[in-house]
Formats: structure tokens, C-alpha cells, sequence
């Protein structure tokens, strides 16, 4: 997906508002439900109790004004009748416009039909009594008794009606509550988690592509520039990744630049140095006999070891040409640890002897033949031998361990050296890396041999690592695959 960073961001919190807004207008629809239902428990429910409630007191009302009338036949007392009627009506007439549910419609209309035959039996007994006519008052009284019974029981029904009905929605009103929490709940949760993973991909779709840049930005700076990084999204990484491969390209032709400068002046370097060496040597030999003075003598000692030195360096930096160029060349044999360890011992003794210190060999056990080069395993010894006598003052001990370990032969050089800063250890490897001894660094060196020892050791399968301890010494292990 080709997206840019600020497109993915933007759906990100679009996503999170959507889903945020969701869950807003579910809770204001559900709101809205249980509001509807409160208020028809406030509008429609307290409105019939009222009016059932004016219904009964009028009833009752009617009945004491006819009851009197008929008795006293006062007719300020009809008109009492008349009015309370009149209201009777009205309150009749408003419950039934409140009332929501056909039961309550049926119960009113039969309210409505005996107060209606209730009114007539009055009406009859008014126009009798006014026209001095005889008729059963004892049945008239019984009829409306009867008519009255009946309206207070449908009255009454009514109450019991609407109490039910109230208690139904109040029960309904607390389940809908707490279904819109759960559900306001579960939702809000969904929303969370869809926000977190919306959020966790477009991080990811950010940082991973960050991060093969960060370790290929690491793998040229440990000089490894290997191929072109392929990043085609978002497109502000696909174009730092193209700027990145540019660069890349830069250096690597710079670094090929400086690897062939190198090899050439080497190259260069090499014959020269080695007939002033040879010629150093001659004169040396010719003056021996005494014709020479100690100056003199001092002055071609000091030649041949500086021409050492630069060959010496000169070998390493061609050796480091063709390990770049990867162009060193290995021929592996089976060979015995043991006596190239003695050989390359047996070399450097002469050195170890004139500033007094011991150089020791041993060995835990019978070692199994490795596959090496001898050369390449010869020039390993030397410089880690080498390193340890010229790093240990005056009468210290150099002894070089080796043993057979789950198998793989483990050699170990230990010396009572100056030790390395807890720091450089993993450096000294590295390339014209050196740890600096104390103030002055009286120790001469390139930096290129340990790098060229481990590269040896890993082209045979190995590995090297040292451990040391300032002010009392090193200990330089490194394995082979036996
Ligand atoms: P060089 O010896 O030419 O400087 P090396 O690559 O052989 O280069 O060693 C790198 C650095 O590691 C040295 O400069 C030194 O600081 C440290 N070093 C190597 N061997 C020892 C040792 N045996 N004791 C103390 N320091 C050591």
C-alpha cells in the first residue's frame, strides 16, 4: 500500500473518531429510548391516575347530590348534580384521550356506557318527581346502585391497570439501563481494540522499514555495503531509501577507490623496502668485523627494525586489500595445532628471551587434527604471540593453552600483560582500531592485525574473543572446528 505516512496517520484517526462516534450515537439513540419511555410513565401513566382519581371523587359526589335530591327535591341540589356531571364528562372525556392501550380503552368505554345509563335513571327520576308521578324508587335505587358498583369496579380496574403498567415500564426501564451500559461497554472495548490495532499496523508499516534502514545504515558502517535496499512504501522511506542507495553507491565506489590506492602503493612500497632491507642487511655483515663504530652500528639496527616494520605493514595492508576484495586465497589441510603453535612459539622466543620473559606451551590432552591453511594459521599465532610479548613488561610470561571442547580445538594465549580498557575489547578487532595504554601509547602498531587474525579465524569457521584485565593481563581465545 503506497500510502504516505500522513495519509496513514490521518486514517488512523479517522478510524478511531468513526468508531468513537458510533458509540456516541448508539448511547444518544438508546438516551432517547429510555427517555421516551419516562416520559410517557410522567405524561400518559400520572395523567390517567389523576383523572381516575376526579372520575372516583365525582362518582361519588353524583351519588350524594342525587341521593339528597331525591329525599329534600332541592333543586340547587340538581344543579350540584348538573355540574359535578359536566365535570364527570370532562374527565371522562380527558382520560380517554390519555389512554394509550386498548385494555384501558375497553374499561373506559364500558365506565362511560353505565355512567351514561346511571345519568338516565336520574333523569327519569327527576321528571317523575317533578310531575308528581308514582314510580319504584326502591328499583331505580337498586339500578343505579348497581350502574355505580360498576364504575368503581371499572375505576378501580383502571388503578390496578395502570400500577401494573407503571411497575412494567419501570422494570423495562432498568433492563434497557443496563443493556445500553453493557452494550455502551462491549462496544466502547471493540472500539478501544480497533483503534489500538489500526494504530499498532500504521506503526509498524512506519518503523519496520525504519528499522532495515537502521540495520543497514549499522552493516555500512561495520563496512559491509552489500546490495541496494528495496523499500517501495510509504513513499517518504521509498525516497530516503533511494537517497540512502545513492550514498551507499558513493561510498562504495569511494571505499573501492581507497582499497585499490592502498593495494597499489602497497604494491609499490613492497620492492623498494625490501632491497633496502636486503641492503641494510649487507652492510651490516661487512662492517661486523669491527671497521664500523657503535653509532653506526646503532643507526643500521635502527634501519633494519623501521624496514621490518613497514614491510610488516605493508604485508597487512595487502592482506587487507584482498580480503576486501575478497580475493584471499586458503588452502585448507589437515594440520596439527600443537606443533604450529610450537613453530610459531619457537619464532618469537628470541624476542621474549632479550626483555626476560617466559614463554610456556601446554596442552590438556591430545588435540584433533583441524582444517587450515598453515600460513594463514602460522600468521594467527604470530600476532596473537607477538601482541602478548610486545604488550607484557620486562619478566613476565606468555603461555599458550590449547585443548579439544565438544568438537572444536580451543587455543588460548594468556599473558601478564598491560591489559585492555573493559571498553576496547570488542573494538580491537575492528580495522586500525588500537586501545590506547595510558597516557603516551609507547606501544607502535597499525591497528590491522587482530582485524586480519579474526577475518582468518572466520574463514575457517572460528571465532576469537579475549578477556582481560587492566594493570594484569589478556587472554586471547580463539576455536577451530576440528
Ligand atoms: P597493533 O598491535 O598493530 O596495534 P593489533 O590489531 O594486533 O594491532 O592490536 C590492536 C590493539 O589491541 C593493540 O593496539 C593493543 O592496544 C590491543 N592489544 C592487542 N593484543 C594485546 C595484548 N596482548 N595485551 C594488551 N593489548 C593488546
Amino acid at each position: 500500500m503506497k500510502l504516505s505516512i500522513f495519509a496513514r496517520l490521518v486514517i488512523g484517526y479517522l478510524t478511531i473518531f468513526i468508531l468513537a462516534m458510533a458509540v456516541s450515537v448508539y448511547a444518544i439513540v438508546k438516551l432517547h429510548q429510555l427517555q421516551s419511555v419516562t416520559r410517557s410513565i410522567i405524561v400518559v401513566d400520572n395523567r390517567l391516575i389523576d383523572y381516575e382519581h376526579k372520575l372516583s371523587e365525582a362518582i361519588l359526589s353524583l351519588m350524594m347530590y342525587e341521593r339528597k335530591f331525591i329525599i329534600i327535591k332541592d333543586e340547587a341540589l340538581h344543579n350540584q348534580f348538573i355540574l359535578t356531571s359536566n365535570d364527570f364528562d370532562r374527565y371522562l372525556d380527558g382520560i380517554m384521550s390519555v389512554a394509550d392501550t386498548a385494555e384501558a380503552k375497553d374499561i373506559l368505554k364500558m365506565v362511560k356506557k353505565n355512567y351514561q345509563h346511571y345519568q338516565s335513571l336520574f333523569t327519569h327520576e327527576v321528571e317523575y318527581s317533578r310531575t308528581g308521578q308514582q314510580y319504584s324508587v326502591d328499583k331505580y335505587k337498586e339500578e343505579k346502585e348497581n350502574a355505580v358498583n360498576i364504575i368503581m369496579e371499572g375505576l378501580k380496574k383502571l388503578r390496578d391497570y395502570n400500577q401494573q403498567n407503571i411497575y412494567d415500564k419501570v422494570i423495562q426501564l432498568s433492563q434497557a439501563e443496563a443493556d445500553a451500559g453493557s452494550f455502551a461497554i462491549v462496544i466502547g472495548v471493540i472500539a478501544l481494540a480497533i483503534g489500538i490495532m489500526v494504530s499498532v499496523i500504521i506503526t509498524i508499516s512506519i518503523t519496520k522499514p525504519l528499522s532495515l534502514i537502521k540495520k543497514k545504515t549499522r552493516e555500512i558502517a561495520g563496512g559491509d555495503f552489500g546490495s541496494d535496499l528495496k523499500l517501495l512504501s510509504p513513499p517518504e522511506i521509498a525516497e530516503l531509501a533511494q537517497a540512502f542507495n545513492i550514498m551507499c553507491a558513493k561510498l562504495k565506489e569511494l571505499d573501492k577507490m581507497k582499497s585499490d590506492f592502498i593495494s597499489l602503493m602497497s604494491h609499490e612500497l613492497r620492492t623498494p623496502l625490501t632491497t633496502i632491507k636486503e641492503g641494510t642487511n649487507l652492510f651490516f655483515e661487512a662492517l661486523k668485523e669491527g671497521e664500523a663504530t657503535a653509532k653506526e652500528r646503532r643507526l643500521l639496527t635502527i634501519i633494519n627494525e623501521e624496514c621490518n616494520r613497514l614491510i610488516n605493514l605493508v604485508n597487512s595492508l595487502l592482506d587487507l586489500s584482498k580480503m576486501e576484495a575478497g580475493m584471499m586465497v586458503y588452502n585448507f589441510t589437515e594440520e596439527d595445532i600443537a606443533s604450529l603453535i610450537d613453530k610459531a612459539a619457537r619464532e618469537i622466543e628470541p624476542l621474549a628471551e632479550n626483555r626476560n620473559i617466559r614463554i610456556e606451551v601446554s596442552s590438556n590432552g591430545a588435540l584433533p587434527p583441524v582444517k587450515a591453511d598453515i600460513d594463514k594459521m602460522l600468521q594467527v599465532l604470530r600476532n596473537l604471540i607477538g601482541n602478548a610479548v610486545k604488550f607484557t613488561p620486562n619478566g613476565g610470561s606468555v603461555q599458550i593453552i590449547s585443548q579439544a571442547a565438544a568438537g572444536k580445538v580451543k587455543v588460548s594465549v594468556v599473558d601478564t600483560g598491560v591489559g585492555i580498557p573493559k571498553e576496547k575489547t570488542d573494538i580491537i578487532f575492528d580495522k586500525f582500531k588500537r586501545a590506547t595504554i595510558g597516557s603516551s601509547d609507547k606501544f607502535s602498531g597499525s591497528g590491522l592485525g587482530l582485524f586480519i587474525v579474526r577475518q582468518i579465524l572466520i574463514a575457517h569457521g572460528g571465532e576469537i574473543w579475549v578477556e582481560s584485565t587492566l594493570g594484569k593481563g589478556s587472554t586471547f581465545t580463539f576455536v577451530l572446528p576440528a
